[in-house]
């Protein structure tokens, strides 16, 4: 037990440290990039480590798994969801989390301004944005995301944050500079073309978070570097 806390802690300020060292070779300022602590199939007892040893920012991407731990852990640390969210898990979803990274789609977005309506809330949200154009993962096509931000602005409930990806697995992390480059270079041209500013770009995970650092990411989204990896 004590073994398994040391490593996680370990491995945590292992992350923290490579995301500073990629964030100053690039030019930029730490403080810029926050560190998602992806937790999907990790136990409550090893969340808990992880949040003792400094975690702030926990993402889950299954709404009932999220659901238990998140009642279990009772501290106050945020909370966001990476996974594919399914609209009828949308008033769950904004109960539970203070971001979403995944919102792909008019209906799900229209659902999440209704609910955060009758709560007098607002969703925060990211688009997810699938680059490759892989049939296997959710996101829009980077054609789509002009059109459907020129419907979602004039919603009154949902704030749009930014942008997220999910690059294709490449062994080489090189390979990936080029998504998240393109991430990058989509959220300045919709600034350019309808002035929607968008200040986050949700991109990186355990084997090419230093990489997406260096194009710009303000958001990375961390489990198998810090939990080891998952069956
Ligand atoms: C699981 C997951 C991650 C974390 O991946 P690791 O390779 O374990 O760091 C990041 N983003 C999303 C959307 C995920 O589903």
């Amino acid at each position: 037990m004590a073994l398994v806390m040391f490593e996680v802690a370990r491995n945590l300020r292992r992350v923290q440290e490579r995301i500073r060292a990629a964030a100053e070779r690039s030019g930029r300022d730490p403080q810029d990039v926050k560190l998602v602590v992806v937790t999907k199939t990790v136990s409550p007892e090893r969340i808990r480590e992880a949040i003792e040893a400094g975690a702030t920012i926990l993402g889950e991407n299954y709404v009932q798994e999220a659901r238990r731990k998140i009642a279990e852990l009772e501290y106050p640390v945020s909370w966001h969801f990476i996974g594919h969210l399914q609209t009828n898990k949308a008033k769950q979803a904004l109960e539970l989390f203070e971001l979403i990274h995944s919102v792909d789609n008019l209906r799900v977005a229209r659902e999440l301004n209704r609910r955060a309506g009758r709560t007098r809330r607002v969703a925060r949200v990211l688009l997810q944005v699938n680059l490759a154009g892989e049939t296997t993962k959710s996101g829009l096509h980077p054609q789509e995301v002009i059109p459907l931000l020129r419907e979602l602005v004039g919603f009154p409930h949902l704030s749009i944050e930014g942008l997220m990806t999910l690059p294709p697995f490449t062994p080489d992390p090189e390979d990936v500079r080029v998504y998240f480059r393109a991430l990058r270079k989509l959220r300045d041209s919709i600034f350019q073309e309808i002035g929607v500013p968008l200040r986050e770009l949700s991109m990186g995970m355990s084997h090419d978070f230093e990489v997406a650092v260096e194009e710009g990411a303000t958001m990375v989204r961390v489990g198998t570097a810090i939990f080891g990896s998952r069956n």
